[in-house]
């Protein structure tokens, strides 16, 4: 019971892309590159076992970002051209890619990575993939003009990519969909149909991570204005408890999310955020113990999974991996409690 896990994202070490920024550019290049997000990503999955987290990850170590790194081997997209658009509901400007043709799969996206981690760890391992509404809203679009389309056109290639990690020995697949709690009312339309789509025929667990975003200004800035209660989960969990999906990972330390919201996801097993995104101070094993004593009353221990409120990409290294201890020594504080190891 409460077994820790992060939410997906880890910092880059300096040999490998620019510190403490997103999308931040990569100092190798060619095999060197290849070889080095490799190397970055066992070396993560040993900093994570080494801070204690039950389920481990990737840590994004070989993506430029959670959404554009899907995109490498994904047909129909014209990466020299970026657009720059208003993403979040225009929350904040990005240039992005720009799609121009049907979507497709042209070849494995993240296998390499899923080889490396499967061979260095027997911890349970969980992947991430950005969903379908996420990735629409993250893209110019020259083609489809139509949402729920492209939204559709991604799930399949989404499929196809998750389907060959699962055979690869994941155990677990999340869709980071961040887009979810901008647009609420689009995701029983077609946000989480798309998702289902996504996940057809997998057997292992499947979750799916809603967050408030990376802690940077323009997020910070979006947040301050939401007011004193952030009701956002309230219109869509109702629809996730009733999905096919197996997990859930929300944003719930520091945050105005009225804890009692995770109650509509009775049933399903809970990725709680113990751990602020947004803040270098690293929270001490007690502040996350108290996290997940408040949250317990919602969500038994045996769903109950203590974890990050979201990535962690854009953060100093030592301040990241220095909370993901916390994370796990908090929650053994609280197994201790529960009499249980
Ligand atoms: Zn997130």
């Amino acid at each position: 019971m409460l077994k820790t896990t992060l939410a997906g994202s880890l910092p880059k070490p300096l040999w490998l892309a620019e510190p403490e920024r997103l999308w931040a550019p990569w100092k190798l290049e060619g095999e060197a590159l290849a070889q080095g997000k490799l190397d970055a990503t066992i070396l993560a999955i040993k900093r994570q076992e080494d801070a204690g987290l039950d389920i481990v990850g990737d840590g994004e170590q070989a993506r430029s970002h959670f959404v554009h790194g899907f995109l490498a081997n994904v047909g129909g997209i014209d990466f020299e051209n970026k657009k720059t658009i208003g993403i979040r509901n225009d929350r904040y400007k990005a240039d992005c890619p720009n799609v121009i043709g049907p979507i497709v799969r042209t070849g494995s996206v993240h296998s390499a990575e899923a080889r490396a981690t499967r061979a260095h760890t027997r911890k349970t391992l969980k992947f991430t993939l950005p969903g379908p509404m996420t990735l629409v809203d993250t893209l110019a679009d020259d083609y489809y003009g139509d949402r729920a389309k492209m939204a559709f056109a991604f799930a399949e290639a989404l499929n196809e990519e998750a389907l060959e990690l699962e055979a690869l020995g994941v155990d677990i697949i999340q869709f980071d969909e961040p887009a979810w709690n901008v647009y609420m009312s689009l995701v029983s339309e077609w946000g989480l149909p798309a998702l289902e789509r996504a996940k057809q025929g997998l057997k292992c667990k499947t979750a799916v991570h809603i967050c408030y975003g990376y802690g940077i200004k323009a997020n910070n800035d979006w947040k301050a204005s939401l007011g004193m209660e952030w009701r956002q989960y309230e219109d869509t969990l109702p629809h996730i408890a009733k999905s096919s999906l197996d997990m859930v990972s929300l944003e719930c330390r520091n945050s105005k999310v009225p804890i009692e919201l995770i109650g509509l996801l009775k049933g399903k097993d809970v990725m709680v955020g113990c751990i602020d995104v947004a803040t270098d101070e690293i929270e001490t094993p007690e502040d996350v113990a108290a996290t997940i004593r408040a949250a317990m009353n919602y969500v038994p221990p045996e769903k109950f999974f203590p974890a990050t409120n979201c990535g962690m990409a854009p953060m100093n290294i030592d301040v990241a991996y220095g909370k993901l201890a916390s994370l796990a020594q908090g929650a053994a504080i609280v197994r201790k409690e529960l009499g249980g190891s």
